[in-house]
């Protein structure tokens, strides 16, 4: 023990065996997966949680370790069983996430995992600069929050959400998580995607999005916008929808049981309610399902293809739009 010892704010504590120490101030928990006896750094958490590690390995997985351990280490530095100490202001539940994953112990993190998950290893994977898995969690994102209108029009999760690799738990308040991330850290080709999500949310919830944390004022006013100009654009589809009838229209009847007659046009102006009602929430862009679920199947066999590509061409304008506001 070194003079130096006794002005540090963490006490070497090799002469106690830790089933024994005393409750401390400076006590730290053992993690008991990540404490290898051999290790020669300690990385101490906010709630107080020591991972006894191995510098080779933070260094192979993370650049900003792998800086730090470069560096030499200052005359006062901490130590504790004779390791190198560093405090971290994370806590414990992210960091033993990714830990794990630099020691290969996958099993938590293979297959679709949860979304809070996802969080951990996405702020942490960015803070420490692990490249490996920021590269993973884009393309867990990715694959949620398509990013192009022509996997919008066939989201992943709209047939199959089981094999998503993402467990959302709603998914319009976690796409507001999404927002922020793609913003704070530079996801830009999912945010436009992640952006309609996120507008699906109600104005409370919102609103309540920045005293929840999820995400900060600029991101509200983002979202706040691209719901209204996505309410506009459903008014604009359905206007032009209601003028895509062709003038050989055979009509539809009015119902199975019935002889009379009306035409494509009377039908369409009947299911402004359906476009109104469009909040469901899914990722499908600008009323896709109301279209191709419901009112598609009213219309006449004459005039569908006409309705068809004035439907696609109305939702292209409203995703370059909506690209358009995400270019910040
Ligand atoms: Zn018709």
């Amino acid at each position: 023990m070194n003079d130096n010892t006794s002005s540090l704010r963490l006490q070497p504590i090799e002469l106690e065996p830790c089933a024994k120490r005393r409750k401390r101030d400076d006590e730290i928990q053992q993690h008991g997966l990540l404490w290898f006896e051999d290790g020669n750094v300690i990385l101490i958490t906010e709630d107080r949680v020591g991972f006894k590690l191995h510098k080779s390995v933070l260094s192979l997985h993370s650049d900003l370790f792998k800086d730090m351990f470069i560096l030499p280490q200052p005359v006062e530095s901490a130590e504790m069983d004779g390791c190198f100490v560093v405090h971290l202001q994370d806590a414990s539940s992210g960091m033993a996430t990714l830990l794990k994953l630099f020691y290969n112990h996958n099993s938590s993190y293979s297959g679709a995992v949860s979304f809070s998950l996802i969080q951990d290893v996405c702020h942490l994977s960015h803070k420490y600069q692990v490249e490996r898995w920021r590269v993973d969690v884009l393309m867990r994102l990715s694959h949620c929050y398509p990013q192009d209108l022509a996997s919008q029009r066939h989201p992943h999760i709209a047939n199959t959400p089981l094999t998503l690799p993402i467990h959302f738990q709603y998914w319009t308040l976690d796409s507001m998580n999404v927002v922020n991330m793609a913003i704070h850290y530079e996801m830009k080709a999912i945010l436009p995607s992640a952006v309609y999500a996120a507008s699906q949310a109600s104005m409370t919830e919102l609103v309540q999005g920045v005293s929840d944390g999820r995400w900060d004022m600029d991101d509200l006013e983002l979202c706040l916008k691209a719901k209204e100009m996505l309410a506009f654009a459903t008014e604009e589809l359905f206007h032009q929808l209601c003028r895509a009838s062709l003038p050989e229209c055979k009509g539809v009847p009015e119902s199975s049981s019935s002889l009379l007659v009306q035409s494509c046009t009377h039908v369409l102006a009947k299911s402004w309610p359906y476009f109104h009602a469009d909040k469901s929430g899914t990722p499908f862009f600008v009323a896709h399902h109301i279209w191709f679920y419901r009112i598609r199947k009213m219309v006449c066999s004459k005039c569908r293809p006409n309705y068809d590509n004035v439907f696609r061409q109305q939702q292209g304008v409203a995703w370059k739009r909506l690209e358009d506001l995400c270019t910040i």
